[in-house]
């Protein structure tokens, strides 16, 4: 492996044989998660096949650097005072192309493998287009498939784990492993993945899916129902998604609404007029904002219903 500082706060590149990185330090991470909020960054790179991220890892062991891995960066708060060690965003050009997806069988089910990188809505179109079943909710939905693999991200009644066979990751010794989705033990908005974005050595580079048959047409409109129905309920602007998971049996955003929160505000951060679970960075919002927004919330609906939030965002970075 060879490393070549260019001077100052340039850019680093480091190769291996034909495999070239470019790490830039101090990077601004807001512009790689959808809160567009979080300090700088130590080091980021991206990468997306095995051996870019195996490289990526590499480099971070010999420099005794933690690893952050982002997907799309949608259900993520950093820090405002950055991250340290290595930010690693899985990109890979290609990823959102018919050639990334790797087509293993097609009969009356499909064994389709795609990208980590590849964009989550893009995956469940294109899957509907072809007439694959079992993943036109993904339509809409922001980020990558890897990131929505670690958080069995779910919505309209379906789970991205729902149809997953095996995942396969590169560690930090470079090795590629296949995983079945029993190792994951995926529950609601959850796999033994999540909420270790610091210190990751395992990451995920593609995903092996087996879908039923279905009729294009009709996953299309499907498709386009599920698209029109977030429109119409969620809000547009900087925001992580849901804040926090729902209690059994109920709704957070429910709850929220019933404790007269729509429209709180703590600096740029504000509790959605549009559905009380989201929280918008509607300007100059900082990660403290949103946190401190996020305990306000927590702790008027404990007092108003008795029943006690849990985040399903996920914080990242330096927050002593
Ligand atoms: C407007 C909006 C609507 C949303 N609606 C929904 C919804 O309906 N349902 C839902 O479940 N979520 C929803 N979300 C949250 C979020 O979009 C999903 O959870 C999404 O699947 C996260 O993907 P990501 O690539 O952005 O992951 P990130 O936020 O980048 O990362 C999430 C976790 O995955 C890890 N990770 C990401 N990629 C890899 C990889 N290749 N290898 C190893 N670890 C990795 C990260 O380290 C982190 O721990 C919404 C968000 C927004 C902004």
């Amino acid at each position: 492996m060879t490393t070549r500082q260019r001077g100052g706060a340039a850019p680093v590149d480091v190769a291996d044989g034909s495999t070239r990185l470019t790490v830039q330090p101090l990077a601004r991470t807001d512009l790689f998660n959808t809160f567009r909020v979080g300090g700088p960054a130590d080091f980021l790179t991206r990468a997306g096949t095995v051996d870019e991220l195996a490289l990526a890892l590499r480099w971070a062991r010999e420099h005794e650097l933690p690893v952050t891995i982002f997907g799309g960066g949608s259900n993520m708060l950093v820090a405002d005072q950055g991250v340290r060690g290595l930010v690693v965003v899985v990109r890979r050009p290609g990823a959102r192309s018919e050639s990334g997806l790797e087509v293993l069988e097609e009969a009356d089910e499909v064994l389709v493998r795609v990208p980590a990188a590849a964009p989550s809505n893009w995956f469940g179109r294109t899957a509907a287009e072809r007439g694959w079943a079992d993943l036109a909710w993904l339509v809409g939905l922001p980020g990558n498939v890897g990131g929505a693999v670690v958080n069995n991200a779910g919505a309209h009644g379906g789970e991205i784990t729902d149809r997953l066979v095996s995942v396969r990751a590169v560690s930090a010794s470079g090795e590629l492993a296949e995983y079945p989705r029993e190792w994951l033990k995926p529950s609601y908005r959850f796999t033994t993945l999540k909420g270790s974005a610091s210190e990751r050595d395992l990451v995920l580079v593609d995903a092996l899916f087996r879908l039923r048959r279905g009729d294009a047409r009709a996953l299309a409109a499907e498709a386009d129902d599920y698209a029109e129905y977030r429109h119409r309920t969620q809000p547009t602007g900087a925001c992580a998604g849901s804040i926090f998971k729902n209690p059994p049996g109920t709704y957070s955003g429910l709850l929220i609404e019933q404790a007269g929160l729509k429209g709180t505000r703590v600096g740029g951060a504000v509790v959605s007029e549009k559905h009380a679970n989201f929280i918008v960075n509607d300007g100059g919002a900082t990660a403290a904002d949103i946190v401190n927004l996020i305990h306000l919330v927590q702790e008027r609906v404990l007092q108003q219903s008795g029943i006690e939030l849990e985040p399903e965002i996920e914080r990242t970075g330096d927050w002593v």
